[in-house]
């Protein structure tokens, strides 16, 4: 079996540990196997996947579906495509939602807003109404159906542009750079777009349908692979919520209030629903959410409505049909058709059909009240990998390599590679002190263990004069503990992320950490997006203090997932919790090294860190001040 590579269409000089990370892509594409990748920051993971598998499908007519998490890894992928077809020419396509690539959707307060589903449903109306001789309903289709394509085909051919070049490009013409997208699909050799076009069922059947190809053709690579598991039991899971009923009552009050059983109105049954999200609050509620019995929201429904389950069903197939009047109503308007009627009824038949081993039902309360379906099986949202040719994960963060695998219901002979990074490691150091710990036990058996963390983190900043990330596992502790520091920050720019902070804030905030370098702090969360997926080179980070291992919060979320990993894999806390935690710290201290010629340390505070230091390589100090000193002054 040939498993060696063509390395003349890699488009650099190749540096150690390629070779093996396309070998690995190649020996998966050729045996039909699925690959997990650990492939440190440097290696260049996306041009080494990319050239190996487009070696691999041009001669078998098979396609890449590279997916991506965020636009700025999209781009990358665009970037490293114009480098190989400079060898070898390639046709490579960024798609992205409607939400970013409809000129309509992206301008209107409402539109903006919509769902995948909901802007499809917009915009194939919109489409009719042109095809019937009303131009006005989308001018941009419009054009698209009369002008000549072949200038925009040849501009994406010889340019391969990012998404947003592509929706510039056409908008400036006045074409829809969606519309346009789906007619280059079947001519592209890699499409690039983001998770939910794949894992999303119903646009993942749209998607292949676009470029006339059936999954068996497809070779997946997935990008910064170690989000799936996450994103995929969110992507399964669905919540009623307190907001949502409040806007259902919203629209009973635009649209009417009918009988949706004998003697029970909409609203009534709205109010109905509000009083059991109270009552699953009152008595289920711990903190912040609550483990609620499979039955209680059934049993309340045919209590407080006086109904049998077969008069529930009867009420909210009425429910239903209330719903879907006023989406159709919404769309004839011009409005995004949006229904929370439809949605609440929507929730409570996915509710009651679906699968008590695979998800656990909660009751929250954090901006709003809450009842929530959450899928606890990663699996369920992954299967279509399963029918793949071959799927290649890949992050530099994936350890521990066989929970990933299993996680995501990988079959056994899947492969698993770990390529280090070719940066030389005696440019991190990475310590962790066992003095103090973040655990909640220990801060509230000893009331003096906020005051030593802050005391610890303010020595560092005090006694390393370089730029610096603080990283916290969670935001009430960063409040907590970083007022205490404010008098340590030595005259340097000081930068907080917030919660709910939206994009452009955190990149202002980003940009003046970067901008002030060398000479900053900035307090971040562990797992947040500041710790994942930006880099900061040279002086512009050196020193990473991480306050506490942010173990996850024991939720009963948590505690539900902890139980089903035992139970499916033998293995709960590996699965549930150490993995994740390893995760984040490795995207914490990644932040570091992002180029040959980067030093940078990273501290660990906490005495925890003990069962991560193998998996992490730390070691234990004593005096962190003089080991980083120390470090600073040996690779200067
Ligand atoms: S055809 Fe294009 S511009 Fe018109 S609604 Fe659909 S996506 Fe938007």
């Amino acid at each position: 079996m040939r498993y060696w590579m063509d390395y003349s269409q890699f488009p650099y000089q190749p540096r150690r540990g390629q070779e093996r990370l396309m070998q690995a892509v190649t020996l998966a594409c050729e045996n039909r196997c699925h690959t997990v990748i650990e492939s440190g920051t440097g290696t260049g993971k996306t041009v080494c996947t990319l050239t190996a598998a487009l070696e691999f499908c041009r001669s078998r007519g098979k396609k890449i579906l590279y997916l991506t998490r965020t636009n700025s890894q999209q781009r990358q992928v665009m970037t490293e495509l114009r480098q190989l077809s400079a060898k070898q020419k390639v046709f490579g396509v960024a798609l992205q939602g409607r939400r970013n690539m409809c000129p309509l959707a992206c301008t209107d307060d409402e539109l903006v807003h919509g769902n995948p589903e909901e802007l499809s449903k917009v915009c194939s109306d919109r489409k009719t109404r042109v095809l019937k001789g009303d131009e006005d309903a989308c001018k941009f289709y419009a054009a698209t159906i009369s002008q000549d394509l072949q200038p925009v085909l040849r501009f994406s051919k010889e340019e391969l542009p990012t998404a947003e070049e592509f929706t510039d490009y056409c908008i400036e013409r006045d074409m829809c750079p969606y519309e346009i997208c789906k007619i280059h699909l079947p001519n592209a050799d890699v499409v690039t777009a983001p998770y939910i076009m794949f894992f999303d069922r119903f646009i993942r059947h749209a998607l292949l349908d676009w470029m006339a190809c059936a999954l068996s053709d497809l070779v997946v690579i997935i990008d910064e692979a170690h989000n799936l598991p996450s994103y995929a039991r969110e992507l399964e899971s669905a919540e009623l919520s307190s907001i949502g009923l409040r806007m259902a009552n919203r629209e009973v009050d635009e649209f009417g209030d009918p009988e949706v059983a004998e003697g029970t109105s909409l609203r009534d049954f709205i109010a109905i629903l509000e009083d059991i999200l109270d009552a699953a609050v009152q008595e289920y509620l711990i903190d912040e959410d609550g483990i609620i019995p499979q039955s209680f929201v059934e049993e309340e429904l045919m209590f407080r409505t006086h109904k049998t389950s077969i008069g529930l069903k009867s009420l909210l197939s009425q429910t239903t049909n209330y719903g879907e009047m006023v989406r159709d109503n919404k769309k004839l308007s011009g409005r995004l058709p949006r229904s929370y009627v439809f949605g609440t009824s929507n929730f409570l038949t996915f509710w009651h059909l679906l699968d008590e081993s695979q998800y656990i039902k909660l009751v929250s309360e954090h901006e709003t009240k809450a009842i929530e379906a959450y899928c606890l099986d990663s699996a369920i949202a992954c299967r279509p990998l399963m029918e793949c040719h071959t799927s290649v994960h890949m992050s530099g963060t994936l350890k521990p390599l066989d929970e990933y695998k299993e996680s995501i219901g990988l079959p056994n002979d899947s492969r698993t590679v770990d390529i280090p990074s070719p940066f030389p490691p005696e440019n991190r150091l990475i310590l962790y002190s066992n003095e103090v710990s973040t655990k909640h036990d220990d801060i509230s058996r000893d009331e003096t263990m906020v005051d030593r963390i802050a005391d610890h983190i303010s020595a560092l900043l005090r006694g390393i004069p370089r730029s610096a990330i603080v990283f916290y596992p969670s935001y009430a502790l960063m409040e907590k503990i970083s007022s205490r520091t404010a008098d340590a920050s030595n005259g340097r720019k000081v930068f907080f992320e917030t919660r709910q902070m939206d994009q452009a804030s955190l990149m202002d905030i980003v940009r003046g950490f970067k901008h002030a370098s060398g000479n900053a702090v900035m307090h971040a969360i562990a797992g947040g997006r500041i710790s994942e997926g930006l880099d900061f080179p040279g002086s512009e980070m050196e020193l990473a203090i991480i306050a506490g291992v942010p173990y996850p919060k024991p939720t009963a979320k948590q505690r539900a997932l902890q139980h089903f990993c035992e139970i499916r894999f033998g293995k709960g806390w590996e699965h549930a919790v150490q993995a994740p935690t390893c995760r984040k710290l490795e995207q914490a201290i990644g932040r570091l090294i992002r180029s040959e010629t980067d030093r940078g340390a990273a501290v660990v505070l906490d005495k925890r860190m003990i069962h991560f230091k193998e998996v992490i390589e730390a070691e234990k100090t004593e005096d962190p001040v003089a080991d980083i000193l120390d470090f600073f002054a040996r690779t200067a």
